[in-house]
């Protein structure tokens, strides 16, 4: 997956960082989240307490990162970032846990996938300000108990689903992240193109904010590979039509559907017939694992109406047929 992939070069990172809001009065968008939050933190703030832990959830490259910095920012403290696959024993957590300042965030990203070990320390520390932990070993083995200063935990995760109940019911605020509309992309298209110092036209701008999967990532992402395109080919001038010739060389088609999005409704249409099929066999035909249909290529189809989930499995619509100009 060469547009949206979670994964990113280490120059890409550097500029994507560069381009990360850092307040939330810069954070375009998800207007019902940013409201609430700017309430609990102010409220926190007011009573000289650590914010409730949060949760944020959402699709890969919505901002769940970015809004976790923002939220330690506006507290006035300190972020220390890890994630779930990396806390594998109970004393990297604790390490982590005994260095913190009063009211510092702890940001977990993929807290789905904390090690159930983890998340058994975790409990006390959530709930308590306390670690339980053991040191040593055989006869010698011992528990000891360590208070912690309060803190706050920022947990990020694409499916809220996965968690397991008694570590989702020890989040006092809960953050969902909805797809951005076109508007809000453009916004950040053009915050973006400004900051890299482009020369960008606002309907280039719209073009490339409306064939972004309603992902801010994907957004930027693009914004890059269409300055490249216009560099060489425009002189850097960034029109509707460099935009939207390069997006289509980048194969990102006229409604923002990349290759894998249209490999897997394609396969479904053929292989299939349309559906319901399950999960796995989809998987399994396009050669993609079931976490990666479902955290990031299947929640921009659903939301958009391409695909639909049913008990019986998935199941293309009308609109993908239409879309592949075919007779339903
Ligand atoms: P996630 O953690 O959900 O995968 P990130 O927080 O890493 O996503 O966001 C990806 C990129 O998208 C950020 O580097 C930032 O530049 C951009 N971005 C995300 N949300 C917003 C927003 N609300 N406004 C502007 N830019 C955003």
């Amino acid at each position: 997956r060469t547009i949206a992939s979670p994964l990113l070069s280490n120059q890409e990172e550097l500029l994507e960082r560069a381009l990360r809001p850092k307040s939330l009065q810069d954070y375009v968008g998800q207007a019902k989240a940013c409201e609430q939050l700017h309430i609990f933190i102010e409220a926190a703030k007011l009573r000289g307490e650590a914010l409730d832990h949060t949760l944020i959830f959402g699709p890969p490259g919505l901002g769940k990162t970015t809004l976790a910095h923002i939220i330690a920012k506006e507290m006035g403290v300190n972020l220390r970032q890890t994630s779930g696959p990396i806390l594998e024993r109970a004393g990297d957590l604790a390490a982590l846990l005994t260095n913190l300042e009063p009211h510092d965030v702890l940001f977990i990203d993929e807290i789905h996938r904390l090690s159930p070990i983890v998340e058994e320390i975790l409990y006390p520390a959530l709930e308590d300000y306390q670690l339980d932990i053991m040191i040593g070993e055989g006869p010698a083995a011992r528990s000891v108990k360590i208070d912690l200063p309060p803190f706050t935990l920022i947990g990020a995760t694409t499916r809220a689903g996965m968690l397991t109940n008694p570590l989702r019911d020890r989040f006092g605020i809960v953050a969902r992240l909805e797809f951005y509309n076109a508007e809000d992309l453009t916004h950040i298209v053009s915050r973006s193109a400004q900051l890299l110092q482009l020369d960008l036209l606002p309907d280039a701008a719209f073009e490339i904010a409306k064939r972004s999967r309603g992902t801010p990532r994907i957004a930027n992402r693009l914004l890059r590979r269409v300055r490249d395109f216009a560099d060489v080919k425009n002189a850097g001038q960034i029109t509707r039509e460099v935009a939207d010739a390069a997006l289509h060389m980048l194969d990102v088609d006229h409604e923002g559907l990349d290759m894998l999005d249209r490999k897997l409704l394609q396969t479904i249409l053929s292989k299939f017939t349309g559906g319901p099929v399950g999960l796995e066999n989809v998987a399994a035909a396009i050669g993609e694992s079931t976490d990666t249909i479902e955290d990031v290529i299947e929640p921009y189809l659903i939301q958009q109406g391409f695909l639909q989930r049913t008990p019986r499995g998935r199941m293309v619509t009308e609109r993908t047929y239409l879309h592949f100009n075919l007779s339903v």
